[in-house]
């Protein structure tokens, strides 16, 4: 979308609606706070009312656009630790791709859950090493397995950032695993999306 000047931080949400409904959904900004445009990453909900309408827009239709809202922000100045680890199931991946986008030399790992290796969605975008794909459909990722069991077998260091962004189940799973590993309850940040 044309930008027109909004201001986030990177990790925020803004709102869509389509002009013709009065529906409107959060979405993560996908795009990074430098840049000119403005980028969201978007799930087709099968009988969703407004992801399916998103995916049939045409290219200069206008859609209203709100915020941005939230306190998922991020910036790696704040922390005394510069290790982070980035937790996401399907498009919950979206804010850290923003993170990465703002702030390129992060020391970061980035654990991406998805089902089948098409839903991965641009993980050229990312350094290779520093990104774990877990595949729950089968054995073409890195890892065969959701996110949360590949978490389980990792020894993650203590002042380590985590950062859990998708579905409720893998956040609460995700942050009784990262506790049980001695991982501080005020290291562990999270963002909800259904
Ligand atoms: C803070 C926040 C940020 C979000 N950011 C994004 C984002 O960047 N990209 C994105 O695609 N979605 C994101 N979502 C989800 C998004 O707001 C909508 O819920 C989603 O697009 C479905 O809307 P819908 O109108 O098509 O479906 P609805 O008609 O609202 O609902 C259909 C059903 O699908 C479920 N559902 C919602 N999202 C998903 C999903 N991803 N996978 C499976 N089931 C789901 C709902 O719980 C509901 O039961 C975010 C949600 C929150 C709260």
């Amino acid at each position: 979308m044309e930008r027109n000047n909004l201001q986030f931080q990177t990790g925020q949400f803004i709102m869509l609606k389509n002009l013709n409904s009065s529906a409107k959904r959060e979405y993560s900004v996908y795009s990074g706070e430098k840049d000119d445009y403005l980028e969201v990453l978007v799930r087709e909900i099968e009988g969703g009312k407004v992801s399916g309408r998103l995916k049939k827009l045409k290219p200069g239709t206008e859609i209203e656009v709100e915020g941005p809202f939230g306190f998922f922000k991020f910036n790696p100045e704040k922390f005394a630790s510069q290790k982070f680890l980035f937790v996401a199931t399907g498009t919950g991946i979206s804010p850290f791709h923003s993170f990465i986008r703002t702030f390129t030399k992060l020391d970061y790992q980035l654990v991406h859950g998805v089902r089948k290796k098409e839903e991965a969605y641009e993980h050229a975008d990312y350094e290779m090493e520093n990104i774990k794909l877990c595949l729950s459909g089968d054995e073409t990722g890195d890892f065969y397995g959701r996110v949360t069991d590949y978490l389980f077998t990792q020894k993650i260091d203590r002042e380590t950032n985590c950062f859990l962004c998708g579905n409720s189940e893998m956040i609460y799973e995700a942050f009784d695993i990262l506790t049980g590993k001695g991982i501080p309850v005020s290291n562990i940040y999270s963002e909800v999306y259904f």
